[in-house]
């Protein structure tokens, strides 16, 4: 199977680095056919992402910060005017205070739970409404979630109520967006070591126990979810909409693993 993503153009917000879950999709979409642009979170991130976007054939990688207005405008506004279209959108972009990801969620700060879900969950909405002005011709959003949106997950705290606000609104925009041809999904993966990852509490710990109580036994790797990715972003998923996607190795429908009882 090749050229699924032929003629495809599509922005890709939210890598840090080649272990980033936008760059295996980025990849993935890539080995499919799909052009595509970046944007990189400040200069001290620029150098990692330049050769990446480089490695892919990217002419356009631009300098966005999700909480300034004027940074998405401009990046759109470049998009439109380089290609006059987009095909699709992967949004793969959370904060949260890394010294709240760690204790009891009942001690977020006011100004913490505010910058998590206006940078983990509004600007998903935010980029949507610039996305849906160039998607005339239909088009795919894509963003990331976590099952701690779902479940009660040690650490994730104020970052697993910014994916519940994040999922619900994937869903409102799907309802929103439907009848003009753009699809609104999420990508539900099971923990991946990354930068963002790195910040949540005992998070190798998180890692082995889900290696160890998924039904594949096994942890999510980067290309599970690239593909994953492009699936959701290609016609593959056309009749897909709304939808968070668990790409976790089965771990999210685990209730209880079976084992041999001890005796009680
Ligand atoms: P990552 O550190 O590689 O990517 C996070 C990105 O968010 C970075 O590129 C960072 O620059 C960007 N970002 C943060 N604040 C921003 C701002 N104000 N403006 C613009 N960009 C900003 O980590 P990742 O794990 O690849 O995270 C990508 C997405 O996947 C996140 O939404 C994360 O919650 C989600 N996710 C991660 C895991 C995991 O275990 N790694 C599991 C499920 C979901």
């Amino acid at each position: 199977m090749a050229g699924l993503m032929e003629g495809r153009r599509g922005l890709v917000m939210g890598v840090a680095n080649d272990k980033s879950i936008a760059w295996a999709i980025a990849d993935a979409a890539h080995a499919q056919g799909a052009e595509l642009a970046f944007t990189y979170q400040g200069d001290a991130l620029k150098k990692r992402v330049m050769p990446l976007a480089e490695s892919v054939g990217s002419e356009i990688v631009l300098p966005c910060d999700v909480t300034d207005a004027a940074s998405m405008d401009a990046v759109f506004a470049e998009i439109g005017a380089r290609w006059g279209k987009l095909d699709f959108l992967v949004h793969a972009i959370a904060y949260a205070d890394k010294s709240e990801l760690k204790g009891r969620y009942i001690d977020t700060s006011p100004q913490n739970f505010h910058n998590s879900l206006a940078i983990s969950c509004y600007s998903f909405t935010a980029l949507a409404q610039r996305a849906e002005k160039l998607m005339d011709a239909g088009g795919s959003l894509l963003t990331l979630t976590y099952y701690g949106a779902e479940k009660v997950m040690p650490h994730y705290n104020v970052m697993g109520v910014a994916k519940a606000a994040l999922e619900a609104s994937v869903r409102y925009m799907a309802a929103d967006l439907g009848p003009r041809g753009i699809r609104v999904n999420a990508l539900s993966a099971g923990p991946i070591k990354t930068l963002a990852a790195s910040g949540i509490g005992d998070f190798r710990y998180i890692l082995k126990w889900n290696e160890l109580n998924a039904p594949l036994r096994r942890n999510v790797t980067r290309e599970d979810v690239g593909k994953s990715g492009l699936y959701l972003l290609s016609d593959l998923a056309s009749g897909v909409t709304g939808e968070c996607h668990h790409v976790d190795c089965g771990y999210h429908l685990v209730g209880m693993k079976a084992e041999d009882a001890p005796d009680i």
